[in-house]
């Protein structure tokens, strides 16, 4: 099968003809249609995640039928479509698991970093942490569902009931958390790099009240703020626009440093928080919820063989709503 590779991190991905992976016990073996990429996949070629699977196949964000399976599998049969997530595995068996907080296990196994992923024509993946997709997205729109849906609407989630929400990072997961924002009645506040107007031309389009530069403030204090963009002066920035008692939530898996910042932007109770993968629960509610909003998804798709270019695209700011590589058209 052709597969985009990442032999060692800091060098591109290489495009390699590998043999299709056989499914173990409980696995099904999955013809690839589509794989939405991440940040999280820059973060993982840049070293700044440091502890991938090498040689490694990334993506997270799977969407594709299932051709067979390994033994004992029961949820899903060959023809049925599955999303496979990040959170590939868990051990099932430590408090995290046993008390509904399987995202923090600390045996979690990731697909596309301790895993194989989907930036291949085939994948394996555990039948347990596969979920079925509603119908009315295509594979390329739901691709994206599962992390920049899913993590975000954890993210979101982790706001309570605000009902002035600002998003700081106006990417893949903002352009789906806005419009479940909304939906639930917020009124949201999205923030961008300073001159990137197409981005707030963007986030207008789907019905942000405000819009503006990172470092300016709001017109009026938000309940909570959501921070996608993996920038640390985000932190001190969104604290300063959210209300006393408000929460901040960042929802990347890394940030650059935070700078410090004068204990009167804490204070007031207001919460600083960050959001760590998902759960199945998260993955179930955000399924379920999508359809009736209904998300639409925005695509900017490339050839699986050019994902060296989407994920250039992704840093540089160049991709509108979520990067898609597609696989097996
Ligand atoms: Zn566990
Ligand atoms: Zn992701």
């Amino acid at each position: 099968m052709r597969a985009m590779v990442l032999l060692k991190p800091g060098t591109p991905l290489q495009l390699r003809d590998l043999p299709i992976p056989a499914p173990g016990p409980g696995q099904l073996l999955i013809k690839v249609a589509a794989c939405a990429i991440c940040r999280t996949d820059l973060h993982i070629l840049d070293g700044e995640l440091t502890e991938p699977k090498l040689p490694l196949v990334p993506g997270h964000q799977i969407v594709g039928r299932v051709v067979t399976s390994g033994s004992g599998v029961t949820q899903f049969k060959p023809g049925d479509r599955v999303g496979v997530p990040w959170l590939g595995s868990t051990c099932g068996c430590c408090p995290d698991c046993n008390e509904g907080r399987e995202n923090l296990c600390d045996r979690a196994r990731f697909t596309g970093y301790h895993l194989d992923g989907g930036y291949a024509e085939y994948a394996v993946a555990d039948q347990r942490f596969c979920f079925a997709l509603p119908e009315g997205f295509g594979d390329l729109q739901a691709a994206p569902l599962l992390c920049a849906g899913l993590i975000g609407y954890r993210s979101l989630r982790m706001t309570g009931d605000a009902r002035r929400l600002g998003i700081y990072g106006f990417g893949a997961a903002a352009h789906i958390i806005i419009q479940v924002a909304r939906w639930q009645g917020c009124e949201v506040y999205a923030f961008t790099r300073a001159g990137d107007h197409e981005g707030q031309q963007f986030a207008r389009q789907l019905g942000a009240v405000w819009v503006g530069a990172a470092d300016q403030l709001p017109p009026d204090a938000l309940d909570a703020a959501i921070i996608f963009a993996p920038a640390g002066e985000l932190v001190p920035a969104s604290l300063e626009a959210v209300r006393k008692g408000g929460t901040v939530v960042c929802a990347g898996i890394h940030m650059s440093d935070i700078p410090s910042f004068p204990y009167r932007l804490l204070w007031g109770e207001r919460v600083l928080r960050s959001v760590a993968n998902l759960t199945r629960r998260d993955g179930e509610e955000f399924l379920e919820i999508a359809p009736r909003v209904p998300v639409r998804t925005e695509v900017q798709l490339y050839p699986l063989e050019a994902a060296n270019e989407a994920l250039a695209d992704l840093k540089a700011g160049r991709v509108k709503g979520a990067g898609v590589l597609v696989v097996s058209p």
